[in-house]
């Protein structure tokens, strides 16, 4: 309500609101049927990792709605889905067929990253991609598993929220550090605000027990900070631009033999309809000097992903993790691959894997969704403003 929508995001987002609007308006009934497809809608995560960061593993949270209900009939996914395709869930050791299909060859890295022998070296990941190959890993129909209102709260997720902007500090005193810190803080509270939007628009109304939009909770945790709103833009132009990147790798996905062209389609449909313009990723980390700076932006962001395990409620744990991991994604390939040199490229597209792909889609829709709900939010607020 108080974002002058003609404005641009600002930092390095040289987009306004209206325009971001209009994109999102276009591309929303794709992106949702997308993150509906069998192949986007599952992800493969460790839920019961313990916390690393302090001794606290006694509280949980008891409310059904934190629950998350895992795939266990695995007989009813689609073939491309069960444990021998999938390699990593029930035996690491299948062999590989050496004749490879070289339109197939960006896939195939996706599928299946622990049969081509992959070692990250040098890491430039910004989360730990060993959970999704780890023996203690579910698999979760997100579709079945909303992000809403869970009723978390309390000490609890504070202490997550204040260990999280805890990580914005950082030690280096190069100029660039402003704008890296900038960033970094605008993620990560772009990533909670956009939480604030799911679980006010998704809200349990225990008066009458429906679900449905609660203005009053909106305005409170989002819509009364105009800056709030604006670190959602942001992220939305961060993940946008990172699939703007990757698009013409994009186009030769081949899901792994189970080619669904209409799910090829929608992918089109939507990156085609992303700018380039939206993000400038060249104004961070521009010289040699900033490459440390780089380094502790990447290090502290993997410490964001990793606070998810130290999340009581394991609905929000997943989609916590489900959305850093799709950051994680999105700054890995914004920050890594160099457009001019092809080989450096090809090493870091090569290198996604499927639940990295999953999640940079799903952490885009779920943004998606948060503008979608802020313009109805606003209107709602307009309504209620002229009733009284
Ligand atoms: P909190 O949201 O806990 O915020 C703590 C403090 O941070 C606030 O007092 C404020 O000063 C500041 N703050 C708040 N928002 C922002 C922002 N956007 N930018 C900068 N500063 C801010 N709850 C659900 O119901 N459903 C979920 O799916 C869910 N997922 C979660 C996932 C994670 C990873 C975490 C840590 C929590 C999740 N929660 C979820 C809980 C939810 O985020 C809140 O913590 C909870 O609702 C309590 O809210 P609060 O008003 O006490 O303040």
């Amino acid at each position: 309500c108080k974002i002058n929508k003609d404005e641009v995001i600002g930092s390095t987002c040289d987009v306004t609101f209206k325009e971001i609007n209009e994109i999102n308006a276009k591309i929303r009934p794709d992106l949702l049927s997308l993150v509906h497809s069998d192949f986007f809608k599952y992800f493969k995560l460790n839920l019961y990792k313990q916390c690393p960061f302090w001794n606290d593993n006694n509280g949980y949270c008891v409310n059904r709605a934190c629950a998350v209900d895992v795939i266990e009939d695995w007989e009813k996914l689609p073939e491309y889905w069960q444990p021998e395709v999938l390699g990593g869930l029930a035996d690491e050791s299948v062999e590989v067929d050496g004749s490879k299909d070289d339109e197939c060859a960006f896939l195939d890295q996706l599928c299946d990253k622990a049969r081509n022998g992959i070692v990250d070296q040098p890491d430039f990941n910004y989360c730990d991609v060993g959970d999704f190959h780890n023996n203690e890993s579910v698999l979760v129909d997100l579709t079945a598993n909303p992000e809403r209102f869970t009723g978390y709260g309390g000490d609890q997720s504070s202490q997550i929220w204040s260990s999280i902007y805890r990580e914005n500090c950082f030690s280096s005193d190069h100029e660039d550090q402003c704008l890296a810190k900038d960033a970094f803080y605008r993620l990560v509270s772009g990533l909670h605000a956009s939480i604030g939007t799911h679980l006010s628009n998704d809200y349990l109304n225990t008066e009458t027990a429906k679900w449905g939009p609660n203005l009053d909770l909106f305005m409170a945790r989002v819509g009364n900070f105009p800056d709030r709103v604006a670190n959602i833009y942001f992220n939305y132009a961060v993940v946008a631009k990172a699939l703007w990147k990757i698009q013409p790798y994009l186009a030769h996905l081949d899901f792994c033999n189970a080619y669904h062209e209409d799910v090829k389609s929608m992918i089109e449909s939507v990156v085609s309809n992303l700018d380039s313009k939206i993000f400038n990723e060249n104004l961070l980390f521009q010289d040699q000097i900033s490459s440390s700076l780089k380094d502790d932006f990447r290090t502290r962001f993997k410490n964001v992903t990793t606070i998810m395990d130290c999340v009581h409620c394991d609905r929000c744990r997943l989609w916590g993790k489900v959305q850093t991991t799709g950051y994680a994604t999105g700054l890995k390939i914004l920050f890594e691959i160099d457009s001019e040199d092809e080989a450096a490229r090809q090493n870091v597209v090569d290198k996604l894997t499927k639940y990295e792909l999953i999640a940079l889609f799903n952490t885009f829709d779920r943004l998606s969704k948060s503008i979608e709900s802020i313009n109805n939010f606003e209107k709602m607020y307009n309504e209620k403003v002229q009733s009284t």
